[in-house]
């Protein structure tokens, strides 16, 4: 059994401030840390479930944050960007997927550094007419290419996210309880390694008996929304010809096929963020 974990960086053990994930800060090299204790932990889990292999994709910021010195033998670990897929690239041909260190949407209240996909230019995004954040696009792609999540690791605000859209049998590690965006009680690292790789070895187990859920895709037709902060933002989306703008800041595209309209949702904001001034 084959286990992808894609790794972000905002939900991770300890980690409460932009600055922390930032790699222009001195603080980052504390949240580098974080990310790299917390997906040791699922990787150590993951393993002792069962699992022959884990690749993990660094899905945070430049991609280059996690440090493959110390993840032994069985891990393949993808580090970089640009990737098509971006934090779920390379999914294809696992068995399950794992998202650790994940935040919630953008707009949730009382959500340790909520925000989708980026926080400068995405208001929100919907797909399908129901409000998603990164986890809700990501478990699309893999839902497409076949694959259950069964393992998520965040805060209290996200597993009420993730609860919501894939129920109750998913395996949650909720490392911190959100007080604010800027704000949570946490566990110690001590603490958190366990709970994490106790939720990740029960994940494989989910998994093998064929109970972890996917996200529903229906028949596999998108409709897809993306809200910007700005019209300034919008305008710039907007040269992308195949793109219907159905208000101010807000355009839609339709399609099948969840990795192609991942790829659209990187590509249309990576545009209509050149409108951030
Ligand atoms: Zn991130």
């Amino acid at each position: 059994m084959k286990i992808y974990i894609s790794a972000d960086m905002e939900g991770a053990t300890g980690i409460t401030d932009v600055w922390q994930t930032m790699n222009s800060r001195p603080e980052y090299s504390f949240g580098c840390k974080m990310q790299l204790h917390d997906v040791r932990a699922a990787v150590e889990g993951a393993l002792a479930g069962g699992a022959d292999e884990v690749f993990v994709n660094d899905a945070h910021g430049r991609m280059i944050n996690l440090d493959i010195n110390g993840f032994g033998t069985k891990v393949t670990l993808l580090s970089g960007h640009s990737k098509a897929l971006g934090m779920i690239e390379g999914c294809e041909g696992s068995d399950g997927v794992f998202f650790v260190g994940y935040h919630a949407m953008a707009g949730s209240a009382k959500a340790v550094l909520d925000h989708t996909i980026s926080g400068a230019t995405v208001f929100s995004i919907s797909l399908n007419g129901r409000e998603v954040g990164e986890l809700g696009v990501n478990a699309a792609v893999a839902a497409e290419f076949g694959l259950p999540v069964a393992f998520v690791e965040g805060d209290d605000a996200l597993e009420q996210e993730v609860r919501l859209m894939l129920g109750d049998q998913i395996e949650f590690a909720r490392v911190k309880a959100a007080h604010g965006r800027l704000a949570a009680e946490c566990l110690t690292p001590e603490d958190s390694y366990p709970l994490i790789r106790e939720k990740a070895r029960r994940a494989v187990h989910l998994l093998k008996e064929g109970r972890a859920p996917k996200y529903d895709i229906g028949d596999g037709s998108y409709d897809l929304r993306i809200t910007f902060h700005t019209t300034a933002q919008c305008d710039e989306a907007m040269l992308i010809p195949v793109l219907e703008r159905i208000g101010g800041r807000t355009v839609r595209i339709c399609g099948k096929g969840m990795a192609e309209m991942r790829m659209w949702a990187n590509a249309i904001i990576s545009l209509a963020g050149t409108g951030n001034r």
